[in-house]
């Protein structure tokens, strides 16, 4: 029997289960899939890493490191630069960097597609997963959900949380020089170096973005489901190529669900024996989609209010109260930064921005 089944291996899944170790048997079920992302780690993200005593392996970096987010409102073709210090990085590096740090006790089952549970007493349960194209079954005392946006645990165990809403992530990868080649663009951005925040309510209620990332640039956007996905992602290109951009020839597209908690009660940590952490939690930025951060930190937390009586969900909540408060003022600020009229009135002043008028 195991203490505790983790479900995803993830950022959330994968410290969580280096964090448990040696400290009781644990299972990682670690279907490994490429993760849709823009790669970038902000500070708070940077914060934790350094609470985690982890040190960034070169290989996990990409250029440029940026230094300034542009925010560009498409529809009034206003630009603004903001100072900003930015990790770029290999998503998928990353990910699979931090599964390499989990110590060798922890039983990490490749390939593993987690599917239901079954209560069998009340010290535990049993789980069903499908292993090898076989379903297999451990008995466990915690159930940890870490499976992301699309949280088969969070369905399964807590289907009446009002769930966050949901959006579709596109990203497409483009040849950076091939991007610029028109060499026309009069926006002011640093395409090269900058990370850019667009916004265009006829597209989205939430943000697109673009990132470099070596010879590429990211062109990725954020569509609420219920849309058709791939209609607006067309229309908003052709409104950029009237920009002076060049976005014909993607070398490679991905596609993936995000989570956007509006409401703090889609926030959702779990129960007596299932818990939840990362993004299947609802622990992501409304504002930003940034939720590695917030991932890091909930395994972290859960972690330490485990003792030999398993997990306690009160110091959970408690510990991890600093962070809901972040999210909570990220969603009171939502109408400012998305509302048009109220975002064009804060960029026209230029409060903040290193391109202020003067
Ligand atoms: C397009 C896009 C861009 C983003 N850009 C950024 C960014 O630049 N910076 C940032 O900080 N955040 C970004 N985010 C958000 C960030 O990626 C997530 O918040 C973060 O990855 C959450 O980590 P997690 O460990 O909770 O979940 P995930 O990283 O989603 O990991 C969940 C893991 O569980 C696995 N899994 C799922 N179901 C099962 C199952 N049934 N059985 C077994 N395993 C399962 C998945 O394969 C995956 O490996 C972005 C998100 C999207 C969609």
């Amino acid at each position: 029997m195991y203490d505790v089944a983790i479900v995803g291996a993830g950022p959330a899944g994968a410290t969580l289960a280096r964090l448990l170790s040696g400290r009781c048997r644990v299972l990682l079920l670690h279907c490994q899939r490429k993760k849709c992302c823009g790669g970038i780690l902000a500070p708070e993200s940077q914060k934790m890493l350094t609470k985690l005593d982890l040190v960034l392996p070169h290989e996990v970096l990409v250029n440029p490191q940026p230094f300034a987010v542009a925010v560009w409102d498409l529809q009034s073709q206003l630009v603004r630069r903001y100072a900003r210090q930015y990790i770029n990085i290999n998503r998928n590096t990353f990910d699979h960097w931090l599964v390499s740090l989990i110590p060798s006790d922890v039983d990490i089952r490749q390939g593993a597609v987690y599917r239901h549970s079954q209560y069998s007493d009340k010290n535990g349960f049993e789980i069903f997963f499908v292993e090898h194209n076989e379903i297999r079954s451990e008995r466990v005392r915690f159930l940890v959900g870490a499976d992301g946006s699309f949280s088969t645990v969070r369905r399964e165990f807590f289907a009446d949380c009002p769930s966050p809403k949901r959006y579709t992530a596109f990203q497409e990868w483009f040849e950076l020089q091939v991007v610029l080649s028109k060499n026309s663009t009069q926006t002011g951005i640093d395409f090269q170096n900058d990370y850019v925040g667009i916004f265009d309510s006829d597209i989205t209620d939430f943000y697109a973005w673009m990132i470099p990332k070596n010879e590429h640039l990211i062109l990725g956007s954020a569509i609420p489901n219920g849309n058709k996905t791939r209609e607006l992602v067309e229309r908003f290109k052709a409104k950029l190529c009237n920009t002076g951009l060049h976005f014909d020839f993607p070398v490679y597209r991905e596609a993936g669900s995000l989570f956007r908690p509006l409401n703090p009660f889609s926030v959702c940590l779990g129960s007596d024996r299932v818990f939840l952490i990362g993004e299947a939690a609802g622990l992501i930025s409304p504002s930003s989609a940034e939720g590695i951060s917030s991932a890091l930190a909930s395994a972290y937390y859960l972690a330490q209010t485990f003792s030999s009586q398993g997990f306690n969900l009160d110091a959970y909540r408690k510990n991890l109260r600093l962070l809901r408060w972040q999210l909570l003022l990220k969603m009171v600020k939502i109408p400012v930064m998305f509302y048009p009229w109220c975002r064009k009135q804060i960029m026209f002043s230029g409060l903040t921005a290193l391109d202020r008028p003067s």
